[in-house]
C-alpha cells in the first residue's frame, strides 16, 4: 500500500494503471475509519482492479465549526486498517492542495437540498458536491463507492454526476451496524456510555415504524409515535423523522407499498448528531 500526498504523484500511477487497462475504484472518506468504511473498501476491491481510499476532513461540508474541530483524526490507525484490507493507494491531500484559495463555488441541487440534511445543515451538500467533484477530477476513478447510511448524499452525488457528466459509476453499499443495531459512524466514539445506550432509539424507531406501516397504520400516526419515542428518550433532540422517496427525496405524506420509500432520521444525543435510515420499499 502506498500513501499519496499530491496530485502529481497520483498522475504517474494513474497513467501506468490506465496503460494496462486497470479499473480504478475510489472510496472517499474523512478518516476515523470503522467497519462501515471497510465495507466500501471490500466492495471496491471486489469490483475493480485498484482501490484508492481518500482521507480528507473537508472543512466546506461542516456547517458547525465545533463539529469540524471535534471530528476524530486517527490517520495512523486508519492506514493500518487499510493496509490490512489490501488497499492499493491512500490519497491524503493537504488542505492547500484541495483549496489553494478559499472557494466561493455554489452548487445548486434544487429540491434535493431543501429537505432533511440539506435543510438542517445549510451549505453541507454544497461542500460535499465540491469535494467529491475535486476528488473525481483528481483521481479519475471508474467507480466510486458511497454508503447507504448517507442516503441523501447518495442522491446528491448521483445528481452531481448526471449534471456534470462525470464518467464515474456510483455504487451504493448497505449500512453496516453494530451488533445492537446502531449504524457505525465516526461520531459514535463521542457518545458517553449512557448516551451510547440511548442512541439505539434511532434504529429502534425506524424498525418499529416499518412494522407499523406494514401492519396498516397511517404514516402520520407512525411518525407521531416515533416523535413520542424520541421525546421520552433522555438527552435527545429529534431533528426529523420523515418518509421519503429515496431517489428524489420528495417527503411523502402517506405510505404506499407500491412505491419506493425510505424513512430517514436525524437526532442529537447530547451534543452528538446522528443520522440513520431504513429502506421500507426497495
Ligand atoms: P465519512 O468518512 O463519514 O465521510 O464516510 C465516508 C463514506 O463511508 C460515505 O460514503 C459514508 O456513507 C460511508 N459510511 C459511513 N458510515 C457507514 C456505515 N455505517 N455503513 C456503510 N457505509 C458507511
Amino acid at each position: 500500500m502506498e500513501v499519496i500526498y499530491t496530485p502529481k504523484a497520483w498522475n504517474q500511477i494513474w497513467k501506468s494503471a490506465l496503460h494496462v487497462n486497470k479499473k480504478i475504484g475510489l472510496v472517499p472518506t474523512m478518516g476515523a475509519l470503522h467497519l462501515g468504511h471497510l465495507d466500501l473498501v471490500k466492495a471496491s476491491k471486489k469490483a475493480t482492479d485498484l482501490t484508492v481510499v481518500s482521507i480528507f476532513v473537508n472543512p466546506t461540508q461542516f456547517n458547525d465549526p465545533n463539529d469540524f474541530q471535534a471530528y476524530p483524526k486517527t490517520l495512523d490507525d486508519d492506514l493500518l486498517k487499510l493496509k490490512e484490507e489490501g488497499v492499493n493507494y491512500v490519497f491524503v491531500p493537504s488542505t492547500d492542495t484541495i483549496y489553494p484559495e478559499p472557494t466561493s463555488m455554489q452548487l445548486d441541487f434544487g429540491a434535493l437540498e431543501k429537505v432533511l440534511e440539506g435543510a438542517n445543515r445549510p451549505g453541507h451538500f454544497n461542500g460535499v458536491g465540491i469535494i467529491v467533484s475535486k476528488l473525481f477530477n483528481l483521481i479519475r476513478p471508474h467507480q466510486a463507492f458511497f454508503g447507504q447510511k448517507d442516503l441523501q448524499q447518495v442522491a446528491v452525488i448521483k445528481r452531481l454526476v448526471s449534471d456534470l457528466n462525470f464518467q464515474v459509476d456510483i455504487k451504493t453499499v448497505p449500512t453496516r451496524r453494530e451488533e445492537d443495531g446502531l449504524a457505525f459512524s465516526s461520531r459514535n466514539v463521542r457518545l458517553n456510555p449512557s448516551d451510547r445506550k440511548i442512541s439505539l432509539v434511532l434504529y429502534q424507531s425506524l424498525n418499529s415504524a416499518k412494522e407499523e406501516l406494514f401492519a396498516g397504520e397511517s404514516w402520520l400516526n407512525v411518525q407521531k409515535k416515533a416523535q413520542h419515542n424520541f421525546e421520552a428518550s433522555p438527552n435527545t433532540t429529534m431533528e426529523y423523522f420523515e418518509l421519503v422517496n429515496p431517489s428524489t427525496f420528495e417527503v411523502l405524506q402517506s405510505f404506499d407499498p407500491k412505491n419506493q420509500s425510505s424513512i430517514c432520521v436525524a437526532a442529537k444525543i447530547g451534543d452528538v448528531r446522528l443520522i440513520d435510515n431504513l429502506s421500507i420499499v426497495d
